[in-house]
């Protein structure tokens, strides 16, 4: 059931806070700024990736960098722009040389996006690359075989649609990834004005798990 925006935004704020403060695994021992996400607090659309790079950890916003330049433009493409939408990650917190996540940090950081997903109430989470992919879908089966195919699933206690689509990090090394992630763009318009189905069996998240410092004042405005 969805409750008004404005408790809503409130909660994310207050969320960010706690993310930016978490030590909940070791990660934060080593990042600069941990990356919550950014965008509209109520977008039907939720962008997930991996984790922050380097640029992302600096900054402390998601998709800084080339890639978020290409998401950008991906999202033109389609009428839509960075506010109207928002963007996370799986992992707040930067992975030492942007190693891969270990299991111990993903379930530790995980009730962060679930929190989200139930404060932001996407219709379409759009799931950036494989490992964000799978980790969603609780899927084995890799990006290159379920990219630009819808799935229902029923994840933080919300139906919602999952979107699996490449990283755009990978679309930026190889033109035919690119011409493959823009023609699933394309399709997002209607997926979001499709009627979500009712979910038949008591859905069994996909997800187990799942499961937030201070900034300056100038960062709550992450939320528009
Ligand atoms: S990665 Fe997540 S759980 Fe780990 S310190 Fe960062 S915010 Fe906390």
């Amino acid at each position: 059931m969805s409750t008004s925006a404005e408790p809503r935004r409130e909660a994310l704020v207050e969320l960010y806070r706690e993310v930016s403060d978490c030590t909940r695994c070791p990660l934060h021992a080593g990042r600069t700024k941990a990356v919550f996400g950014s965008g509209n607090a109520d977008a039907e659309l939720l962008f997930v990736g991996e984790a922050p790079g380097a640029e992302e950890d600096r900054q402390g916003l998601p998709f800084v960098g080339r890639a978020g330049q290409l998401l950008n433009q991906l999202l033109e493409g389609i009428g839509m722009r960075r506010e109207d939408v928002f963007i996370g990650n799986i992992l707040k917190s930067r992975p030492p040389g942007n190693r891969d996540p270990q299991p111990e940090e993903i379930d530790a950081c995980w009730p962060y996006l679930e929190r989200q997903i139930q404060l932001i109430e996407p219709r379409v989470i759009a799931t950036l690359g494989n490992f964000a992919t799978k980790r969603i879908t609780g899927s084995q089966v890799g990006i290159t075989r379920c990219c630009g195919t819808p799935q229902v699933h029923e994840i933080a206690g919300r139906t919602v649609f999952i979107y699996p689509l490449f990283h755009p990090a990978a679309a930026l090394r190889t033109p035919s990834v690119l011409d493959r992630l823009r023609e699933d763009f394309s399709r997002l318009p209607s997926l979001l004005a499709e009627p979500l189905p009712e979910l038949e069996a008591p859905a069994g998240s996909a997800n187990e798990p799942v499961g937030a410092r201070r900034d300056p004042a100038s960062q709550l405005d992450l939320f528009g």
